[in-house]
Formats: C-alpha cells, sequence, structure tokens
C-alpha cells in the first residue's frame, strides 16, 4: 500500500467551473450530435488527468490519453468512459487490453502485434481506431494502405474499428488554411473508402481545439479538445471566451534585506544597488519554471503588485524582489492565475501555453476545486 502524502505550498488549483464552462463554449459551437473527447494526456495539461477525469466523465464521450500508463490511472481511479490511447507501444499491449483501454493502431507492425494478441486471448469485437496520416507526419497509415488494412481486418474477428481519424498539422495557422484544407479532403475521402468495407459506421474524427475554432464544418462525429478545456483558443479572440483552469500559487518561504553590493542566488547574478528587500519562494525550474525567467525577465503577483525574479532561478526556489510590496513570510504568491500570465510567462520562457501547462512538475500538489 502507497499513502500519498504531498504538502508541498505550491499548487495548482484546477479551476473545476472554469472547464465545464470551456467544455460548453466548445459544445454550443458543434452540432448538438457531435461527440467530445476531452484530451487528459500529460496529467491533465500539467495538472491532474485523473481528478479531471473524475470530474468529466460524465460530461463527455471519451477521453485521450497519450501513453498506456496514463489511462491505467484513469480506470485505477474507477473511470468508465471510453480511453483511446493516441500512441500505444507494443510492450503496453497486454495491459491495454487489462483495462479495456482503446489503442489508436497508426501502423502495420502495431496493428498486427494487437491482432495476434487479440487472437491469443480470444477477444471478441474489441474497439481500436485507425489513424490516417494525411500531412503530419507523425503517426498514421496513409490512404494507400487502405486494402491491406481491410483484408487484414476481414480475416480476423477480434477487432471492431470503433473510429477512423486523423490530425491536422496547422490548425491554428490561417495561413495555412490550403494546406489544411486537403487535408480535410484526404480524410473526408480515407473515410468514405474505408467505410465501404465496413459493416458499420465508425465514429471519424479530426479537429483539435483550434480545428474546432477554424474548421468547425469539419467536425465529422466527434472533436478532440485539449488546450482548450484549459483556457487556450490558440488566438486572443478565442482565449478571451474561455476561462483560465491552471491557478499556481505558493508562499513567501522567506523574507531577507540585501545590502547595497550584497548578491543573490547562483553564480552571485543579482547584486543590490539599493537596500533590497527579497522574497524566497519554494517553486523552481523542477516544479516547471523555465531558467529563461530568471534575472527580471519573469515576474509574479504579491499582494497585488508585481514582484520580479532576481538572479537565476534554482532548482526549488526563486527569489523575489518585494521592495516595494507590502508583505510578510507565509503570505500567497501568485505564480499565475490568469491566461494572460501564462501567456506573459511562455512568451519570456520562449515557448507557448502548451509548454508552459505541461511543465508543471508532479511535484507540484494539484486540487480540483468545483
Ligand atoms: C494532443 C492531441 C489533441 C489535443 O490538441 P489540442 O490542440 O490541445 O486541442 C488532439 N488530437 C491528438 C491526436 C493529440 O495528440
Amino acid at each position: 500500500m502507497s499513502i500519498e502524502i504531498n504538502n508541498h505550498v505550491t499548487v495548482l488549483e484546477i479551476d473545476g467551473n472554469a472547464l465545464l464552462h470551456n467544455l460548453n463554449y466548445f459544445k454550443q459551437k458543434l452540432h448538438p450530435k457531435t461527440k467530445i473527447l476531452a484530451v487528459v494526456k500529460a496529467f491533465g495539461y500539467g495538472s491532474d488527468g485523473v481528478q479531471i477525469g473524475k470530474f468529466l466523465e460524465n460530461k463527455v464521450d471519451y477521453f485521450a490519453v497519450a501513453y498506456a500508463n496514463e489511462g491505467i490511472a484513469l480506470r485505477e481511479a474507477d473511470i468508465k468512459t471510453p480511453i483511446l490511447v493516441l500512441h500505444p507501444q507494443t510492450p503496453n499491449l497486454q495491459s491495454i487490453i487489462d483495462y479495456k483501454l482503446e489503442p489508436n493502431l497508426y501502423n502495420f507492425k502495431i496493428l498486427t502485434a494487437f491482432i495476434k494478441l487479440a487472437n491469443e486471448i480470444s477477444l471478441k469485437k474489441y474497439p481500436v481506431h485507425i489513424k490516417f496520416n494525411t500531412g503530419l507526419n507523425r503517426l498514421g497509415f496513409c490512404d494507400k494502405d487502405i486494402p491491406e488494412i481491410i483484408s487484414i481486418l476481414k480475416e480476423t474477428t477480434p477487432l471492431k474499428v470503433q473510429s477512423l481519424f486523423s490530425h491536422l498539422a496547422a490548425s491554428e495557422d490561417l495561413e495555412e488554411q490550403g494546406f489544411t484544407s486537403n487535408q480535410i479532403n484526404n480524410f473526408t475521402n480515407i473515410a468514405a473508402q474505408f467505410k465501404k468495407h465496413l459493416g458499420h459506421e465508425p465514429i471519424l474524427h479530426l479537429l483539435n481545439t483550434s480545428g474546432v475554432v477554424n474548421y468547425t464544418k469539419a467536425q465529422f462525429d466527434m472533436v478532440r479538445v485539449g488546450i482548450g478545456l484549459y483556457g487556450f483558443g490558440n488566438d486572443d479572440k478565442e482565449t478571451a471566451q474561455l476561462k483560465n483552469t491552471h491557478n499556481l500559487t505558493s508562499i513567501i518561504s522567506q523574507i531577507h534585506l540585501i545590502e547595497v553590493g550584497e548578491t543573490v542566488g547562483y553564480n552571485r547574478a543579482f547584486t543590490a544597488k539599493k537596500i533590497t528587500k527579497t522574497a524566497t519562494i519554494p517553486v523552481g525550474h523542477a516544479d516547471g519554471l523555465s531558467r529563461k525567467l530568471g534575472n527580471k525577465k519573469g515576474y509574479l503577483r504579491i499582494n497585488n503588485q508585481k514582484a520580479a525574479i532576481i538572479g537565476n532561478v534554482c532548482m526549488d526556489m526563486i527569489m523575489v524582489d518585494i521592495t516595494e510590496i507590502d508583505c510578510k513570510e507565509g503570505d500567497e504568491v501568485i505564480i499565475f492565475n490568469t491566461q494572460e500570465m501564462i501567456q506573459n510567462i511562455s512568451n519570456t520562457s520562449e515557448t507557448i501555453p502548451y509548454e508552459t501547462l505541461t511543465a508543471i512538475s508532479q511535484r507540484v500538489k494539484k486540487i480540483l476545486k468545483e
């Protein structure tokens, strides 16, 4: 038995109401019959996939995770919703079956490996998902593979093709509309060709968050929403319609008064030019804050005022300038609680909110508030 105790005072609060708001925002853009798959991979984009899964299990049609172990965590929490494993690997196929997870079969190697296993244990109509590559060149069969896939599937009874899907390469980039339209057309043709040979209607799905925003017409039977659930629409106008779900806070561990000429932190990267009051906060690069935020590039908020990060970001801590801020040890610190703060941190870290959110590490305590 393992007892999990996480009393880290650096806490990521997941705002359940904001999640629901965002889910409903996407729902109202879609046809009422269009199914919603909530992408909860990478610990629910750096939060907690299990808590989010529990919270959304009766409100969405599907979950997707990247790897089998993420799906197993959802099943161990007794979540019954269908779970698509986007990137199963051959050594995980048995546990995928044991936990009733549904694999994406994206090439002949994994397709035949799964069929072999399914036959050995006499599975019947086990739901699987077939992915096609329509331009991202990441995972997926190509259109000319269809006859061979069909003939392999015809010889076997254990599988049921639950869905056919593909993934857009540049759905957020309106300058790539031509390319994206091509992907949509390719997928439409592939699905039509494939369906002719199946005795049933598989679920068709193509769009991620920015796909839903920019190519709503290509919603097919289901959409796969990830970053949008967590408050980012890949475009300022859309993001403004969404609510922030990830609120990262901590508390001040210690306050120092630094004399002129003294330095702060590793490599003595900050030198006080005037008497400076600093606060040490228990969050560092091992919690997901980029070292690019050091040396006054990044800031957080204490008592509603900006406190710049001084010196280098340490593994477990940062020091911030609170010379002008009225605060004491034990006071709350907001690392981010708005999309704007997350976007600013992302810009300064030379990345995008996807990475800022998923970088929040496992040792940060996660609490979903309804
Ligand atoms: C991660 C992922 C998504 C979700 O994308 P967002 O841009 O976060 O909505 C959808 N589909 C696939 C295949 C993915 O890997």
